[in-house]
């Protein structure tokens, strides 16, 4: 196929079946979004890029490799939205939620840009949904969080191991630092290229290299030059959400690759996704909104990618397979038509024929697309009834014009629970 015609590499189209599912996920976010008490916010697509830069950290892979940007005809620098969490603070800033009563609880989802590798669940363009708590700088907050990515990946069927760790504060991260600096030179011939780069201005990021993880086992454990707020900060997180039976262990190397995190970070796992097991992430980023323009706010929160859920999932989401209605015309006539909408009126979905098939074809196609058929026109019309038929348990009836949408919807819904 001519390139042209291509779609941009790393970017995918989302087909009905599994627009289905990635529908269902949105529903199941929205509604635990609602039973914790979080309100949807949308943002633009594209943000002034400084926002990013300095809301994300210009040390940051998505910030320097990743970031989709350009200048627009009025000579403004914009940038397609990689993330959400810079975002909602340049929003929560801009709006004076600030005023609101604390805590704000808001949610997104959305579709987010970085120009990354393509491998296996990653895309150019990936939708993402979000959770931010404002305002709580109590281990309560962190805690609640953590209970809502829970409550979520159980809406899919997914039993999560959860992995944190603390990056400290201002107090106590100098110190953790300067010990990171301090070992990492002296491994430093060692480190793959990347690393040796930027061991000196952003340590923590070593931790994350995949090609450096012996080194990093053998670092500086953040745990002990934790400050007393910190530690009990800590301790209070995994000590609260133990008391709601999830368990989470704590993972010394987990620092996560943005700059905002404070304190908490956690990254939820599943097994089944092997390497890339990561379903979800996210932490506490106290001083975010400060980088963006305002006071700092208390905050923390956590986002996913939409299509690693979906993986991590797999068929345990449903599809498409609405049990539909199929509307057949007998002889010539409109009467299938009518029937259809008659059906629609009782939000049934139901289909049609369009190709000019003849009965026998009709039925076919009902038999391949649907779980009951009416069969509208003939004799029986001129008597007021239809027939109906379950295409998947052969049974039959007659029925006057205006019973039929019980009976069709009665046979749908015992069709599903047999299944
Ligand atoms: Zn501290
Ligand atoms: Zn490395």
């Amino acid at each position: 196929m001519d390139e042209r015609w291509q779609r941009p590499r790393g970017t995918q189209d989302i087909l009905p079946d599994d627009a289905a599912r990635v529908e269902y996920l949105r529903r199941l976010v929205s509604s635990v979004a609602q039973l914790y008490g979080y309100g949807r916010i949308e943002t633009p697509v594209f943000e002034q890029t400084a926002v990013f830069v300095d809301g994300v950290g210009d040390g940051t892979d998505i910030v320097q490799h990743e970031r989709y940007s350009f200048v627009d005809a009025g000579g403004v620098a914009l940038t397609l939205r990689p993330e959400g969490t810079a975002a909602v603070a340049r929003a929560y800033v801009e709006n004076g939620l600030s005023a609101w009563p604390k805590p704000v609880r808001l949610y997104y989802w959305a579709p987010m840009f970085r120009r990354e590798r393509p491998q296996k669940g990653r895309y150019r363009q990936h939708q993402q949904y979000g959770f931010e708590l404002y305002g709580s700088p109590e281990p309560s907050a962190d805690a609640e969080v953590l209970l809502v990515a829970r409550r979520l990946l159980a809406g899919v069927g997914l039993v999560p191991q959860v992995l944190v760790n603390s990056l400290g504060c201002e107090v106590c991260r100098p110190g953790y630092r300067a010990a990171l600096v301090a070992y990492f030179e002296k491994h430093g011939p060692d480190l793959c290229e990347d690393c040796q780069r930027r061991a000196a201005a952003n340590p923590l990021r070593v931790l994350d290299c995949k090609q450096d993880r012996t080194i990093a086992q053998g670092a500086p454990d953040i745990a002990d030059f934790w400050c007393v707020a910190c530690r009990a900060h800590q301790d209070a997180v995994m000590a609260l959400v133990a008391d709601q039976g999830l368990s989470v262990v704590r993972e010394p190397s987990l620092v996560r690759g943005l700059d905002y995190y404070y304190r908490t970070v956690f990254e939820v796992h599943d097994s089944s996704l092997g390497a890339q097991s990561t379903v979800l992430g996210g932490g506490r980023y106290d001083g975010l909104t400060a980088r963006v323009g305002g006071a700092p706010v208390p905050a923390v929160g956590f986002a996913g990618g939409v299509e690693r859920l979906l993986m991590a999932a797999g068929r345990r989401i449903p599809g498409e397979g609405v049990p539909r209605a199929y509307v057949a015309q007998v002889g010539p006539g409109r009467e299938a038509w009518r029937v259809a909408e008659l059906l629609r009126d009782a939000a049934i979905p139901t289909e049609v024929d369009l190709m000019a098939r003849s009965l026998k074809a009709q039925m076919k196609e009902a038999s391949r697309r649907a779980a009951v058929v009416v069969l509208a026109g003939g004799q029986e019309w001129e008597a007021g009834r239809v027939a109906v038929r379950g295409l998947r348990d052969g049974r039959e009836s007659e029925v006057p014009l205006g019973g039929l949408a019980d009976v069709v919807r009665t046979w749908l819904d015992e069709g599903q629970e047999g299944e």
